[in-house]
C-alpha cells in the first residue's frame, strides 16, 4: 500500500547520508498522506545501505502499525505528534547533525546572525529544554513530541517560519511540506549551526542581524508578496 509515499521516504532517507547529516543509523525520516492520515517512516536500526522502499513501516496516528516487517523508528512518537499538532507539514526529519547538535547539546538555541539562516528560517532556530526525569520514563518519545508542541505553542513560533527545532542534550528535528522538503531544511539547519558556531568563534560579541534585513530576506521568499525565485 502507498508504493509511492514509501518510495518518496525511502529517498528522502537515503538524503541523509548523501548530505552527511547521519553517522551509522542515526537519523529518520518520515512523510504523511494527507487522504488516508497514514504515515510512512524508517524502520528502527537499519543500515541505511541495506534499505528498501519497502521496507519502510506505515504507520497511523494512533501509533498503530498497518504495513511493514520491521519495528517502526524510535523516534516515531515524536514525528505523530508533531503531524497532530502542525496540520501544514507533511514531512518531519530527525538527525543528530554534527553542529546543530553541539547546539543542542549547549542548550542554545541559534541566533539568525545572516541572511543566509533568515533566507529560510525567521528568528532564532529554538533549542527546548531537556525533559524531565518522569517525562522520560513515561514516555520519552511522545513527551519530545509534546514539549515540542507546547514550546512553539508558548513561544508563539509558526511551525512553517521556523521548520525545526533543537532538543537540548539531544539533537534536531525539522519538518517541511513533504520528506524531502524536510530534508532540505535539516541541510539548512546543519549548515547554519556550522557558520552561528564559526561567527561566534570569529566575534563572540556578535548581534544577531538587523530584523529589517531578517524581515527582508524571509519574506521575499516566503509569503503572499514573495520575489524569489521565478514563481511570478
Ligand atoms: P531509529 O533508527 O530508531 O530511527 O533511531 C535513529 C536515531 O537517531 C535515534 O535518535
Amino acid at each position: 500500500m502507498l508504493e509511492d509515499l514509501k518510495k518518496r521516504v525511502y529517498e528522502a532517507n537515503m538524503l541523509l547520508p548523501k548530505y552527511q547529516l547521519v553517522t551509522f543509523t542515526w537519523g529518520n525520516v518520515s512523510e504523511i498522506d494527507p487522504e488516508t492520515k497514514l504515515f510512512a517512516i524508517k524502520p528502527s536500526g537499519v543500515e541505511y545501505e541495506k534499505l528498501t522502499p519497502d521496507d519502510m513501516v506505515i504507520m497511523d496516528l494512533n501509533g498503530n502499525k498497518v504495513e511493514g516487517k520491521y519495528n517502526p523508528s524510535s523516534d516515531t512518537a515524536t514525528h505523530l505528534e508533531l503531524y497532530k499538532a502542525f496540520p501544514d507539514i507533511k514531512g518531519v526529519v530527525h538527525t543528530h547533525s554534527s553542529y546543530a547538535t553541539s547546539w543542542a547539546q549547549a542548550g542554545r538555541s541559534i541566533p539568525c546572525y545572516g541572511t543566509t539562516h533568515a533566507d529560510y528560517i525567521y528568528g532564532e532556530v529554538p533549542c527546548v529544554r531537556c525533559l524531565t526525569k518522569e517525562e522520560i520514563e513515561e514516555a520519552y518519545e511522545q513527551n519530545t513530541g509534546i514539549l515540542i508542541v507546547n514550546e512553539f505553542k508558548r513561544l508563539e513560533k509558526d511551525p512553517v517560519a521556523v521548520p525545526g527545532v533543537l532538543c537540548k542534550n539531544h539533537g534536531v528535528f525539522t519538518w517541511g511540506k513533504d520528506a524531502h522538503d524536510a530534508v532540505h531544511n535539516a541541510v539548512v539547519v546543519e549548515e547554519v549551526a556550522k557558520m552561528a558556531f564559526r561567527t561566534e568563534l570569529i566575534n563572540p560579541q556578535v548581534q544577531p542581524a538587523p530584523q529589517e534585513l531578517q524581515d527582508k530576506h524571509y519574506y521575499r521568499k516566503h509569503g503572499k508578496n514573495a520575489y524569489y525565485g521565478q514563481g511570478n
